[in-house]
């Protein structure tokens, strides 16, 4: 282990000199030499408390199956805590010299992902199909480096010249030191090792959150027992902005056992083709109505002197980018009216854009309150961050129905409660027979549709009622599909109007 001479200079002194130094033009780098070098014994005692670098160095395999309590913060059917909490399973086997690695999640919507070598899959085990989904192997070995913490410090250790110490923390009364880490993929960690023991009780990252806007994922690694000479923690959680979002509970882990046969793609998966890649370009369902292209496709109405929208997906840049081709399709018809499916995150992203466009928002009181919310707390950085000024939204409330109608084009708006979300929205356009909505009607781009689940069901249940006549079947995600298509489902007949 690397060993470095110890400054003596407190940090905040250091600090003060520094900005003195500054003041008559000499540069502050004694600061980051003091927080460099004070990490460093912080990083010894962390990489010997999990066995030293050789043992944490030889880690090559790891298999681990827990059990999982995850709250749905952005995919519950109500719009605020307490959120719907899902019990679930993982399962997750990494081999680090070949690169393979697979992560199976058991829960309502089993899943799983198999990486071998530069083949990945993503595999659907309600309706048994593969997908290819990219080789994210780097992704993968970083996942992995963050859930077990005998490979962070690991990460720790190889990377010493990229950590510094940050300051100190307390968790359950016990004082951590804090090492801020630069990770390899350019991310920055806050790492807190246990002053005492040297054990990994915490990292934090910045998340550019959806609802919070700019706030702390916490992850934390609690119950540490030894296994295979190993310090392992057998709980995991989370808290992103305040509010527990994950739990884990081991039930058996390993590590240097043989993982050859994890990687196998289970008996009577099916292989289909990935979704076609995301285009930027509107496509024109009907005359006037246009919907997105990608995996959020929000929906277009032209009413003659001014337009309709539904949904807000794939975030500010995608509505951007779809305001902006409807300036030339329309002729610069300004944004009056947006109608959002569902509050939920993959729905909503992009609702600070139609805002700043100037649209009323027509929804109920709670997810006015809700979307004024997102609007305003925009995150500043990440895949989320907004690029509008923020603006107050503006609203029409609802309760159960509304129509929009101008001289050429009529819309109806209806709230159909379902298991999905309870403020769910779907959009009729009686003149096209087109119904447009989120989630629950999916039709998937390639291979079968799922089965009638509770949230299609629910759904059925209260959208069978209106008595629609439809002949479109649009959606947020997927294919387009036919009444016909969606009554088979169902498997029972619409009534006609
Ligand atoms: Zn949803």
């Amino acid at each position: 282990m690397k060993r470095h001479p110890v400054y003596v200079i407190a940090g905040s002194v250091a600090a003060v000199i520094s900005l003195s130094l500054a003041a008559i033009g000499v540069s502050q780098a004694e600061v980051f030499l003091d927080a460099y070098t004070k990490a460093q014994p912080v990083i010894d005692k962390a990489v010997s408390a999990y066995g030293g670098p050789e043992k944490i160095g030889a880690i090559d395999t790891f298999h681990v199956l827990e059990k999982t309590k995850i709250q749905q913060r952005y995919q519950s059917r109500r719009l605020g805590p307490p959120f719907d909490v899902v019990e679930g399973s993982t399962d997750i086997a990494f081999d680090r010299t070949s690169g393979n690695f697979r992560a199976s999640f058991g829960g309502p919507f089993p899943t799983m992902q198999i990486v071998r070598g530069e083949d990945s899959q993503q595999i659907d085990l309600t309706r048994m199909v593969s997908t290819p989904a990219g080789a994210p192997i780097d992704q993968n070995t970083h996942f992995i480096n963050r859930i077990v913490p005998a490979l962070l410090a690991n990460k720790l250790y190889q990377r010493a010249q990229n950590v510094t110490w940050a300051g100190q923390s307390r968790i359950d009364d016990r004082l951590n030191d804090v090492l801020s880490i630069a990770w390899d993929t350019g991310q920055v960690y806050m790492v807190h090792v246990d002053s005492v023991t040297g054990l990994i009780r915490r990292y934090d990252i910045l998340a550019n959150d959806f609802v919070a806007g700019d706030t702390i994922a916490e992850s934390y690694f609690d119950e540490y027992e030894t296994v295979d000479g190993i310090p392992t923690p057998m709980h995991r959680w989370q808290r992103i902005g305040g509010q527990r979002t994950y739990d884990a509970y081991v039930q058996q882990i390993s590590f240097n056992g043989d993982v050859a046969s994890q990687f196998d793609i289970p008996d009577g998966v099916v292989a289909v083709d990935a979704a076609p890649p995301a285009a930027s370009d509107l496509r024109e369902l009907a005359a006037g109505v246009w919907i997105g292209n990608g995996g959020y496709q929000n929906l277009y109405v032209d009413m003659g002197d001014y337009l309709l929208s539904v949904d807000a997906g794939g975030g500010t840049a995608t509505v951007k980018g779809d305001l902006a081709q409807l300036e030339s399709l329309t002729g610069g018809k300004p944004l009056r009216y947006s109608v959002i499916t569902h509050h939920h995150s993959d729905h909503t992203a992009g609702a600070d854009a139609l805002a700043a466009a100037g649209t009323t928002f027509i929804t109920t009181a709670d997810s006015r309150d809700y979307l004024t919310g997102i609007i305003r707390s925009r995150p500043t950085a990440g895949a989320n961050a907004t690029t509008v000024e923020p603006v107050t939204p503006k609203f029409q409330t609802v309760k159960d129905r509304d129509t929009v109608e101008s001289a050429t084009r009529r819309v109806e708006i209806y709230r159909v409660p379902n298991a999905h979300a309870e403020d769910y929205f779907i959009v009729y356009l009686p003149a096209e027979k087109l119904i447009f909505g989120a989630d629950v009607f999916n039709f998937p781009a390639n291979g079968p549709v799922g089965p009638a689940n509770e949230n299609f069901q629910t759904f059925w249940d209260n959208f069978s009622k209106l008595g629609l006549e439809v002949e479109t079947v649009a959606n947020a995600h997927g294919r387009l599909g036919t009444g016909e298509e969606l009554r088979d489902r169902a498997g029972s007949r619409m009534a006609s109007r």
